[in-house]
This record gives structure tokens, C-alpha cells and sequence, in this order.
């Protein structure tokens, strides 16, 4: 899934279990069954990998990490919370982590021998094994973008309802 619910999922689950370490482990682990869901920016990633949309994949990432911003706020000043901040952000930070060191890898494309450059290169390559599992295993190929953003838009609307 795209930034957004990987965040707002992370500030849900962190406002249920209200232990930032739960929180954390939680939503890190939540995050990677978000991602096999089918959810159509195999595209976009593909042409940033290709160089030939670059620019379609930053436009991409920069709407997808605003709508952080605005699902925030939103959660933290209108949502019902019944656990302290900390394990909400805790939440947060732990839903949005693994999209985070994939960021690193692709920023920092770590070649060579150094330990913290093969654990990166090898946690890369499994998110993105993990990222197309089901598109794999059972379907032709990633739905296309289009009904990505209206999967996101649906479960953001569910996302909402659950914390307002
Ligand atoms: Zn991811």
C-alpha cells in the first residue's frame, strides 16, 4: 500500500495497543501484509527503476507522503485517542519504516562489502520479493494505478471511520 495507510494504519494500531514497543513491532510487521495486496505503483516503481519515470515517481511519492501530513493531522485532531501520542508515533514510525530503508537503498544504492550496505541491499530485495508475492503467485499482473488510488481512497475512508 501506499505511504498514507501504512502511516494511518500505524497511528491506529498504536492508539489500540497503546505500548509504543507493540506499537512499533506491530505495525512494522502489518506493513508487509499491506504491501502484498495488489495496489497498482508496481508501475511507478518500475519506471523510476528504468529512469524513464523518474519524474512520474517523485510526483508520486511527494502526493503520497503530503497525504501523510493531511491524515495526521487530521487523525491527531480529530481522532478519537484513547492511548498516549508516543505509541501512536510509535505506530507511525514503525508502519512507515520498511517503505523508509527501501527510500535509503534506492538514495544511497550501497555497493561494496560493508555490513550495514548487504543488510540493506538483502531487507531491499525482500520487501520487494514480499511487494509482488500475490501479483505473482496469483494474478497476471499489478491492477493498474488508477484502481490503486481508488483502493487507497476506499480504505482511507474505512480508516477514518474507525478513528473519527
Ligand atoms: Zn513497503
Amino acid at each position: 500500500m501506499f505511504l498514507v495507510i501504512h502511516a494511518s494504519v500505524g497511528a491506529l494500531v498504536g492508539n489500540a495497543v497503546g505500548s509504543p514497543a507493540a506499537a512499533f513491532s506491530l505495525s512494522f510487521l502489518l506493513h508487509f501484509l499491506l504491501d502484498m495486496i495488489p495496489h497498482g505503483d508496481l508501475v511507478v516503481y518500475e519506471g523510476y527503476k528504468k529512469r524513464r519515470g523518474i519524474r512520474k515517481a517523485i510526483i508520486h511519492t511527494s502526493l503520497d507522503a503530503l497525504m501523510v501530513v493531511i491524515m495526521l493531522t487530521i487523525i491527531f485532531s480529530l481522532g478519537h485517542m484513547i492511548s498516549a501520542e508516543i505509541a501512536v508515533a510509535a505506530g507511525i514510525v514503525g508502519g512507515l519504516l520498511p517503505d523508509l530503508l527501501v527510500a535509503l537503498f534506492e538514495l544511497t544504492q550501497p555497493k561494496g562489502t560493508r555490513w550495514s550496505g548487504r543488510q540493506l541491499t538483502k531487507f531491499h530485495d525482500w520487501h520487494m520479493r514480499n511487494h509482488v508475492f500475490l501479483i505473482k503467485k496469483f494474478f497476471r499482473g499489478d491492477v493498474p494505478l488508477k484502481y490503486g488510488y481508488l483502493i487507497q481512497a476506499v480504505v482511507i475512508v474505512v480508516l477514518l471511520k474507525l478513528i473519527l
